[in-house]
């Protein structure tokens, strides 16, 4: 990896804070493309589950990662030519993405692919390991914080209104929410951690406006 500074944004932080939506807009307004990378791990998580695959079973896992075929067309993600935008959102896969992205091996696979498409630069990138692994020379470094409860009240609103997990209560998606922050804090390979020269953004009484607005100023001030 060069130590030349390159033109992306890392944004990241726990489950929930509004990294997707936050990052979404922060590419809109700077001309720049959006990569999710959750969306990836998500991806990977419904492949492994179409075709069946036990993370202990590792030639398994092996043969689903060789043929893995992961792109992003706008906001929209497409697993092997099919649009699973909706899918990779259900609570079955939300579930099932904590044991795939704490895999080393799948982490590896992934980061390769997420390094080739952000290497030239003008991309926001939201992830946990952004600015600490996959882009350490990011010339902007994000972490996006909020307390466990506006993030579930803010996920709650958001669920809502995109009518999935309609049967999820305000408490389930807090659970789920201290259940991921618990998990991808504690994992081992590239656990979530707000990297060395990343400024940190407390957005428990910032509405999404000042977020972005907070951002895109602080980008354009120290790049
Ligand atoms: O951001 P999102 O909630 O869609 O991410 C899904 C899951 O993928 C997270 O719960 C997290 O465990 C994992 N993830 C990760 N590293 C990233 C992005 C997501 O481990 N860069």
């Amino acid at each position: 990896m060069p130590f030349a500074s390159l033109p992306l944004i890392a944004l990241d932080g726990p489950s929930g804070v509004g990294k997707s939506t936050t990052a979404k807009q922060i590419a809109r307004e700077l001309g720049w493309a959006y990569l999710d990378t959750g969306a990836m791990y998500r991806a990977t998580a419904l492949a492994l589950l179409q075709a069946k695959t036990d993370l202990d079973d590792r030639p398994a896992v092996e043969k689903v990662l060789a043929s893995l075929r992961i792109d992003q067309q706008g906001t929209r993600t497409i697993l092997y030519g099919a649009d699973v935008s909706e899918q990779i959102r259900t609570p079955e896969i939300t579930r099932f993405v904590t044991p795939v992205s704490a895999d080393a091996r799948i982490r590896e696979v992934l980061v390769d692919q997420q390094r080739v498409i952000g290497k030239r630069g003008n991309w926001v990138v939201d992830g946990r390991d952004i600015g600490t692994v996959v882009f350490p020379n990011a010339c902007c470094k994000i972490f996006l914080t909020a307390s466990p409860e506006a993030r579930a009240k803010r996920r709650f609103l958001e669920q809502q209104a995109k009518g999935i997990g309609a049967a999820m209560t305000l408490e389930e998606v807090m659970a789920d929410i201290l259940r991921r922050d618990q998990a991808d804090s504690t994992r081992a390979a590239s656990p979530l951690r707000k990297a060395e020269d990343a400024v940190e953004l407390d957005s428990s009484a910032m509405s999404f406006e000042e977020v972005v607005a907070w951002i895109v100023r602080h980008h354009r001030q120290h790049s």
